[in-house]
């Protein structure tokens, strides 16, 4: 199949051409919008990421011009407009999960770093200034950290934080995991959770039970000094909230790899443009904020996974074979990764 690939970086290219299957792909810088739709005529396939946008307008060009497939090159489906694309005739596809293990560790890194100041004292050190004050950590050891869902990569982080750190750990989930709870994991409300922990990690996917499950209300009832990590979607946390627990000295710490309003700024370099977000930019400027742009997902297995996973549904479409990855139009409000 001729497919064009919207977004591509660098891994991409590299990755998708090591997997790829002998179909004809062409990689193409720009985000898929209205604006870059025309990029996409007279290709049977079109790849795309997380923040590009597949509106009923997106959509229908593409079907103008021939496309007959959407592949998403990641889990999450919530950017694509599920029916006009089955009114059009085009069939979504997307990669489930890949290495859960890529985004459980990267969120426990990151809750190392902001715990132990390793951000801080390596931007330090690099000055030659290898004062320790201000540098004073806490132990994991101990603590009580909570897990809000716990699937593929909650369950991993709690398994760890439990078994690696010997943290009490606390859960909240609509499901329980059974090896979680023989572990002596604590299955509680959200509400409970995030009264009673002192570091909550974030693994739900963003619906309209979850947007803002860290708001003023959850954030003035919780600990003095709770380090909340979110590694999952950027609006399970009002920022306005965050900025204003960070400022009232009530949040210890936050590590973000997901943001509300990433769209606009993630996956690209922006080091001479004037950042406009005023709210992100306040929360740069906290000492005790680390943020990253949506990278948890980033090692070579995960990458490889999704570029195989990403050929094999174009190639079993191409063949007329059933379609395990197929998103239909019933898809509710899915995770994104
Ligand atoms: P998963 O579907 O395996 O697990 C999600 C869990 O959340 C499930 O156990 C589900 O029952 C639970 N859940 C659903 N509603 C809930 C609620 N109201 N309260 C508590 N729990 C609830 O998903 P996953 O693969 O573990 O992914 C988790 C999140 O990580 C997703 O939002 C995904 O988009 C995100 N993610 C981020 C990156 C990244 O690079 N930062 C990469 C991949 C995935």
């Amino acid at each position: 199949m001729r497919i064009a690939i919207f977004g591509t970086k660098g891994y991409d290219r590299h990755f998708l051409s090591a997997a790829n299957q002998g179909h004809e792909l062409h990689f193409l810088e720009p985000r898929l919008d209205a604006d870059t739709a025309s990029l996409g005529e007279g290709f049977e396939a079109v790849c795309v990421f997380v923040n590009d946008r597949l509106d009923a307008a997106v959509l229908a060009k593409l079907a103008a011009g021939g496309t007959r497939l959407i592949a998403l090159r990641c889990a999450g489906y919530n950017n694509v407009d599920l029916v006009a694309a089955a009114e059009l005739g085009l069939t979504v596809v997307r990669v489930p999960a890949y290495s859960p293990h890529a985004v459980a560790e990267f969120t426990v890194a990151l809750l190392m770093a902001l715990d132990r100041r390793i951000h801080r004292a390596w931007a330090r050190v690099r000055e030659n200034n290898f004062a320790l004050d201000g540098l004073i950590g806490r132990n994991l050891h101990g603590r009580v950290a909570g897990v809000i869902g716990t699937g593929r990569i909650g369950a991993l982080v709690a398994r760890t934080l439990k078994l690696g750190f010997g943290c009490e750990v606390l859960a909240s989930d609509v499901a329980q995991d059974p090896e979680l709870l023989a572990m002596g994991v604590r299955y509680v409300s959200p509400r409970d959770l995030l009264e009673q922990v002192d570091i909550v990690s974030l693994h739900c996917p963003l619906t309209p039970d979850t947007r803002h499950i860290i708001n003023a209300d959850a954030i003035g009832r919780a600990r003095d000094g709770l380090v909340i990590v979110n590694t999952s979607r950027g609006a399970l946390i009002d920022t306005q909230a965050l900025v204003a627990g960070l400022k009232s000295r009530k949040i210890g710490g936050v590590a973000l790899d997901v943001y509300e309003q990433e769209a606009d700024l993630f996956f690209e370099d922006l080091s001479n443009e004037i950042i406009e977000d005023d709210l992100f930019q306040r929360l740069l400027t906290f000492p005790n904020v680390l943020v990253t742009g949506h990278q948890a997902f980033l090692t070579e297995e995960a990458l490889a996974s999704i570029a195989e996973t990403t050929m094999a549904n174009i190639s079993d479409f191409a063949a007329g074979r059933p379609l395990a990855n197929r998103v239909d139009r019933q898809a509710a409000i899915a995770p994104r990764g």
